[in-house]
């Protein structure tokens, strides 16, 4: 039997308000995705990735249409479940780190678990210590960020973003601040924990290398989906 779909989106528009006129930013996308899939979502500049990205992660709103994570519709939720979802369902990648500076490693990737209600306290050291592993930052849990190399800002990013073993992780251009020999890297460690832990990914880039490596490419242009 054929998986089921993990993530559904039907018909999802949004327009941005700019002066006196309104973008486009999506115009009716469709998309499926199954559970432990690894997609690029590739488009030029503007072409709406971020935005179809923010939609997913409920940061934010769709002027119309579906989101189904698992079965639920992401649009019809309020405020505190999108939290508990945004918080448990999902992990998001930024471009830029987003890190904490004044925390440590440690703490930058325990952060998530300090709200979740779902991984017991008790686990915690466990679980962020095995994702600081993971990521290959062993014997930096002491670190603050400004002490880190831009790859390894983003791995304690993606640690960050798997500690409450969501169902789904979100990247936006996770590569783009990074040089070739560490989006490489990166590259490899997505992957590897893609297979390890059977998380679906989606993320944003315009890198041919990065693209090369999904699964699947999912092209997007001037809002929508065309390949
Ligand atoms: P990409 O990530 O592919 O570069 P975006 O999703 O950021 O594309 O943007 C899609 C379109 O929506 C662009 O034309 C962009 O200028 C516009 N846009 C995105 N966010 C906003 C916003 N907050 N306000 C106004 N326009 C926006
Ligand atoms: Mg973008």
């Amino acid at each position: 039997m054929e998986p089921q779909n993990f993530i559904e989106i039907r018909d999802l528009r949004k327009k941005y308000r700019l002066g006196e006129t309104f973008v486009d930013a999506l115009r009716g996308v469709n998309l499926d995705l199954k559970k432990g899939e690894f997609t690029a979502l590739v488009g030029a500049s503007g072409s709406g990735k971020s935005t179809l990205l923010n939609m997913i992660a409920c940061l934010d709103e769709p002027d119309s249409g579906s989101i189904l994570i698992g079965n639920q519709d992401t649009t019809k939720l309020n405020e505190s479940q999108k939290c508990v979802l945004r918080n448990e369902g999902i992990g998001f990648v930024f471009q830029s780190f987003h890190l904490v500076p004044v925390l440590t490693v440690y703490e930058n990737v325990e952060l998530p678990l300090l709200v979740n209600k779902s991984i017991p306290p008790e686990q915690h050291k466990e679980r962020v210590l095995s994702l600081i592993r993971d990521v290959g930052l062993k014997d930096m849990a002491n670190k603050r960020p400004d002490t880190l190399s831009g790859g390894q800002r983003q791995r304690v990013a993606i640690a960050r973003a798997l500690v409450t073993n969501p169902g789904i992780v979100l990247a936006d251009e996770p590569t783009a601040n990074l040089d070739s020999k560490t989006t490489h890297e990166i590259i490899d460690l997505l992957l590897a924990l893609n297979q390890k832990n059977q998380v679906t990914f989606l993320f944003s880039t315009h890198d041919e290398k990065l693209m090369s490596r999904a699964m699947r490419t999912i092209h997007l242009r001037d809002g929508t989906i065309f390949a």
